[in-house]
């Protein structure tokens, strides 16, 4: 099967590379701006816009008239195109968004480029671009140290089951990466190595998740909330920063010393989220998690801060491809199946749980259990109910009992509002599939294969 997955390197670059670089980084945003100004320009005499050939073409012509723009052969041709591209994306993507037919926030007119502010990125969409070992090799900048081994890609490129399609370079915290796109021939299992296995997740604030499984274990992975870790520093960082002088050395100096916490608290969570969703994958055939309202969550100011450091929404991204790469499968449990109100020994739901009651007392049954393990137990015994999604995209599950709907949703694309109402189509209206043979109708199949689109990064070093 072939899949589109990114492999993320940090680079070592030497001093002459690195100015190299910011080169290329100062192009792109210069061409972004320049074009953004011509279509601007031109959207105020003829209410139309350029296109990215257009703006490539414009280009070619002006900067050999412009002697003011000589300097444009020091960097590849690949950092204007990518960026009138990136442009025209961002026009079409607004008027999108403005029209309605774009999932998610609504987007803004694009905006120009400052130096400092806005991201050092550029891509290489042609070109020479491989690696080996310990190098990377791109167009124009040639070889480059890379900090962590890139044998993984090298490999596959050389048995010929992957090819680079693009390469992005970006720059955070002072370090450099690059982040090749690359379509690999990957082998997804038909069986999972547990079949049968199945376990329920409950995440939470306190703890990162809370699991249960078929067996009847209890797992329990603590999460090292980084940011509530690291606010004390980043607390004396911020003011530090706030009293230097704008444009002094020490205020270059004190927002890198800042830069780097913030990409440090950024890493210490990706890396537990990988290490605890790569576990449950492994382990486990089935996973069933709530579909949560992130977004809606982190607007609770009493509880967005933890909900960010704990990173729900990417745990959820992660299992969805990872289940999958294991050749098990995800549930996404309705947003309002209640997991945390429900008895897992009776099935009897309470009306009402405050978020403070950490034990669940039953009054039907007696049942005394930790809140979390309820509400993964709860979770898993959807998975046993007969409901089956294949990694969450199937149009259709069977009901379970006590009218239990399940989402059947990508992961990470809920529409909030429009799940879990009781006027919902019946189960049998929608389109029909066989869970793990793809043998899936043909709206289904498309979400599957975005689903396969996931990317997952080798992690950078921990700055
Ligand atoms: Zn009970």
């Amino acid at each position: 099967m072939k899949v589109v997955q990114a492999y993320r390197f940090a680079l070592d670059p030497t001093p002459s590379q690195e100015r190299a670089l910011r080169s290329h980084a100062g192009a792109a945003r210069f061409a972004w701006n320049w074009a953004l100004a011509r279509c601007k320009a031109r959207y105020a005499a003829e209410r139309q816009w350029y296109s990215a050939v257009d703006l490539h073409k414009l280009w070619n012509v002006l900067k050999k008239a412009d002697p003011g723009l000589a300097w444009w052969d020091q960097n590849s041709k690949c950092a204007y195109q990518e960026a009138f591209r990136d442009l025209d994306r961002a026009l079409h993507d607004f008027i999108k968004s403005r029209k309605g037919e774009r999932k998610g926030r609504r987007l803004g007119f694009p905006q120009l480029k400052r130096r400092g502010k806005s991201k050092d990125s550029f891509r290489f969409g042609s070109g020479v671009m491989r690696c080996a070992g310990t190098t990377v090799t791109l167009p124009r900048l040639g070889t480059i140290r890379t900090c962590e081994s890139t044998r993984k890609l090298a490999r596959r490129l050389e048995a010929g089951t992957a090819r680079i399609l693009s390469a992005t370079v970006s720059r955070s915290a002072q370090r450099w990466f690059v982040s090749f796109t690359v379509e690999v021939e990957r082998r997804m299992p038909d069986h999972h190595a547990r079949p049968g296995s199945a376990v329920g997740i409950d995440l939470g604030v306190r703890t990162l998740l809370t699991g249960a499984d078929n067996d009847g274990n209890v797992i329990t992975v603590t999460g090292p909330k980084p940011l509530r870790a690291s606010l004390r520093k980043l607390r004396r960082a911020s003011r530090a920063h706030s009293r230097k002088a704008l444009g002094s050395a020490n205020r270059r100096k004190s927002a890198a010393r800042l830069a780097r916490i913030h990409a440090r608290i950024a890493n210490v969570r990706t890396d537990a989220l990988h290490k605890a969703t790569s576990m449950l994958a492994a382990r486990h055939e089935t996973v069933v998690v709530e579909d949560l309202n992130v977004a809606a969550m982190s607007r609770n100011r009493k509880l967005a801060r933890a909900i960010s450091d704990q990173g729900f929404g990417a745990a959820r991204r992660m299992l969805g491809y990872k289940t999958l790469r294991n050749g098990g499968t995800l549930i996404i449990a309705d947003r309002w199946f209640p997991s945390s109100k429900t008895c897992s020994g009776c099935g009897a739901v309470k009306a009402k749980l405050a978020l403070s009651e950490r034990t669940y007392r039953c009054g039907s049954c007696g049942l005394v259990l930790d809140r979390d393990v309820n509400a993964a137990i709860n979770l898993r015994d959807l998975a046993a109910s007969g409901a089956e999604s294949l990694n969450a995209c199937g149009g259709c599950v069977r009901p379970g009992p006590a009218g239990r709907r399940l989402l059947n949703q990508e992961p990470g694309t809920a529409p909030a509002g429009k799940t879990g109402t009781a006027t919902g189509q019946p189960a049998a209206a929608g389109p029909q599939f066989t869970p793990r043979n793809g043998s899936c109708d043909l709206r289904c199949v498309c979400v599957c294969v975005v689903s396969n689109l996931a990317i997952w990064r080798s992690s950078g070093r921990t700055l």
